[in-house]
């Protein structure tokens, strides 16, 4: 067997170690009473997860993070209503794609790449009283963090839905769905909980299940529409074949994040997040979101110093056995995209990429500023 790929990428991302051995467990129907035992657990999870309350209803969608995504527009929305849509990258242009192709009316709230959407932007899109108000948290494609919560708070008092796009950043940083009035949440399993790829856990409000039983006409998409969910979820009656050995790992990994603890989890990435900036500052390498309080802290985006091939540089890393991501379009050759989300925030998997970084750039001791920024940081 050739040695593993340490994965330091914006996902997916190196498999928690109890999720890899869940993966080993003998097969089960997914109607079998122990999967529904597993899966009750997952939705209990799922609502601290997120912070969602005890009238959220939540559950594991049979798809990756994108499948969550369309799941929120597909279930919410019906031809001709209004959305706001904040885009920054490529992430927020995806959601309005997709609003769009559900016959939604979309209004952008844009930004420059590299900064946060403004909350004047999005308060001056909302003067109507739109049928939903969407956002990425974590934009991955740049590195931006954009101000949900203050964004959320924008819907207060009106009819408008909340969908947060939360893959870059449930379960690594603070996220509270019922206190900042989100009404849909999703993310993907392998981004910030480190299990396999191929699940999507998602998070409904009360309101907009609510909102969904409104619907004028049957929601478009089959295969995620949440009375069908929720029959095979609450109900415990067959919708479609679920798959099992996902869900095993996908529990494993959460109740491993939980055992962590939330607080814990957000504290690790950003320590970690400041020594890289730190050790990198130091070779040449600066943020790419000048603002602090932009910056995702678990994708790390750095603007590469002159002289830093980016393409031979990350194939040099990539046969030295670590993978990493660079820029996407405008931003491709110029920055280098590191993922910090689930157990990528370790410190000894940067101690080796700093390590390995240094050998291939001919700088001595990088490791060792690493660790010295570690230990200095008080986070
Ligand atoms: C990765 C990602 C997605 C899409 O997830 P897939 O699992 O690739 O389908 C959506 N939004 C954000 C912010 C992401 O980082």
């Amino acid at each position: 067997m050739t040695a593993p790929v340490l994965l330091l990428t914006p996902g997916p991302t190196p498999i928690q170690a109890d999720a890899q051995a869940a993966l080993q467990k003998p097969m089960l129907g997914h109607m079998d009473p122990a999967v529904f035992a597993l899966n009750t657990r997952v939705q209990h999870n799922l609502r601290t997860l997120y912070g969602a309350g005890e009238r959220a209803f939540t559950a594991l969608l049979a798809g990756t993070g994108s499948l969550g995504m369309d799941a929120g527009f597909a279930n919410l929305l019906e031809k001709g209503d209004e959305v706001v849509v904040c885009a920054n990258g490529s992430f927020g242009y995806r959601m309005a794609d997709m609003a769009e192709r559900y016959g939604a009316k979309v209004t952008l709230v844009e930004a420059p790449v590299g900064r946060a959407v403004l909350l004047e932007d999005v308060e001056k899109a909302m003067r109507g009283e739109p049928k939903m108000l969407a956002v990425v948290h974590g934009e991955t494609s740049t590195g931006v963090l954009n101000p949900a919560p203050e964004i959320a708070a924008l819907a207060r008092g009106k009819s408008t839905l909340v969908t947060v796009d939360a893959v870059t950043t449930v379960g690594m940083m603070p996220f509270h769905m019922l206190e900042w009035g989100i009404d849909y949440s999703y993310t993907g399993s392998q981004k910030c909980l480190s299990a396999p790829p191929g699940v999507a856990p998602i998070a409904v409000s009360q309101r907009a299940l609510e909102s969904f039983a409104g619907r004028k006409t049957k929601a478009p998409l089959w295969y995620a529409d949440f009375q069908g969910l929720r029959d095979y979820w609450d109900d415990h009656a067959y919708h479609h074949t679920v798959p099992v050995q996902l869900h095993y790992a996908l529990d494993a990994a959460l109740e491993y994040a939980l055992l962590e603890g939330l607080e814990n989890r957000a504290l690790r990435v950003k320590k970690l997040t400041v020594a890289i900036l730190e050790t990198l500052g130091d070779i040449g390498f600066s943020p790419f979101v000048e603002r602090p309080e932009e910056r995702l802290p678990t994708v790390l985006a750095v603007r590469l110093p002159r002289g830093v091939d980016d393409a031979k540089v990350r194939a040099e890393l990539r046969e030295r056995g670590i993978s990493i991501t660079g820029g996407l379009g405008a931003t491709s050759g110029l920055i280098w995209r590191l993922g910090l989300m689930g157990e990528s925030a370790r410190p000894e998997h940067y101690l080796r990429f700093m390590r390995t970084l240094g050998e291939i750039l001919g700088i001595r001791a990088l490791e060792g500023k690493l660790e010295e920024h570690l230990g200095a940081v008080v986070a």
